[in-house]
């Protein structure tokens, strides 16, 4: 389990991050979400021992941040955002030297070297040297360093940045093979990824937190409105007419030259679409088309973070 209790970290004079609360619980795989420099890496970099807090507390398995600083790091499996891989050797070297670092008794490094390979899938690159490797490879190098030691805690800070999509793919499956048993908070900017992964993100902008929750609450609590696609065919004059005086109705946009097509944005508590159904029926309308439109969480990760801006200048 990972708990954070106002997490404050000043780099100088500037704030980097500020009251950063959240946990993740044991068995949870949670994604840490925000855009560039809004600071995931100085919260994961605190949690993983790296750099202390300006103020606020952490625990990682019941373990202190301040006082338990060395256990820690040898209790999670971390893989930075930019994996500090030595480049000149060979991948199976390279392990032996981390499982060395992470405590790994003599008697198993063998075993657990050959556990971690065959889990990222390195069996064929285990001779060859890091630096020869393409990203995809290194980055799963870097996966296999942190999941030596069998870690139960996994912090893994852009696991996907920089690779094609194909990489992608197989990182997310690797990682998605890992969550058995395992606590893992995983950061990314890119929302659809973390959605994917993840039943539940916590959202950070600026160095605040603001929201966390699962992707689909996030999805309907911050729906302002539900958005209504209808097509028909025939005359709908008077249909439109009547539509805009439905209760419940906030807006009607036609979105097609032809006029058939439209957007009706309504009242997110109530689902208008048996009303605009029975409506288009009385006024003679062929119903061709009607569903809700789901924003998504990308376009809601946008209104959060952009919700956020507007307050502040607001205020200014
Ligand atoms: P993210 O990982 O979300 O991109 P970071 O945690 O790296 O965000 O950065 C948060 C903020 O702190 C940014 O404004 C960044 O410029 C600043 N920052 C990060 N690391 C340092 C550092 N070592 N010294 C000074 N400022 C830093």
């Amino acid at each position: 389990m990972i708990e954070a209790e106002g997490l404050t970290k000043f780099y100088g004079p500037r704030g980097a991050i500020k009251d950063v609360s959240f946990q993740v619980e044991k068995g949870e795989v949670v994604g840490f979400l925000g855009p560039n420099g809004a600071g995931k890496s100085t919260t994961i970099r605190i949690l993983t021992c790296y750099i202390p807090p300006s103020s606020g507390t952490a625990t990682v398995e019941g373990l202190d941040i301040l006082e338990d600083s060395l256990r820690i790091r040898q209790t999670i499996g971390y893989l930075p955002e930019s994996v500090p891989l030595y480049n000149e050797l060979t991948v199976d070297r390279f392990l032996r030297f981390a499982a060395g670092a992470k405590g790994v008794g003599a008697k198993r490094i063998g075993a657990e070297i050959s556990r971690v390979v065959s889990t990222c899938g390195l069996e064929k690159v285990s001779n060859r040297i890091i630096g020869n490797l393409s990203k995809g490879f290194k980055q799963r190098v870097g996966l296999a360093q942190a999941l030596l030691n069998n870690p139960s805690v996994l912090i893994l800070d852009e696991p996907t940045i920089g690779l094609d999509p194909t990489q992608i793919i197989e990182i997310r499956r690797i990682i998605e093979e890992l969550r058995e048993d395992r606590t893992i908070l995983l950061s990314s900017h890119i929302l659809p990824e973390v959605a994917q992964i993840c039943k539940r993100v916590v959202i950070i902008n600026k160095g605040q937190i603001v929201a966390t929750d699962s992707p689909a609450n996030l999805t309907s609590q911050l729906q302002k409105t539900s958005t209504i696609v209808l097509e028909l065919s025939g005359p709908h004059e008077e249909f439109t007419r009547a539509v805009e005086n439905l209760p419940g109705v906030q807006k009607v946009l036609r979105t097609s030259n032809g006029t058939s097509k439209f957007q009706i944005e309504t009242d997110p508590t109530v689902d208008m679409r048996p009303d605009i159904a029975a409506l288009a029926v009385r006024k003679g309308c062929g119903l061709l088309e009607l569903r809700t439109l789901q924003l998504s969480l990308e376009e809601i990760f946008m209104q959060l973070v952009t919700e956020e801006s507007t307050q502040e200048g607001a205020e200014s």
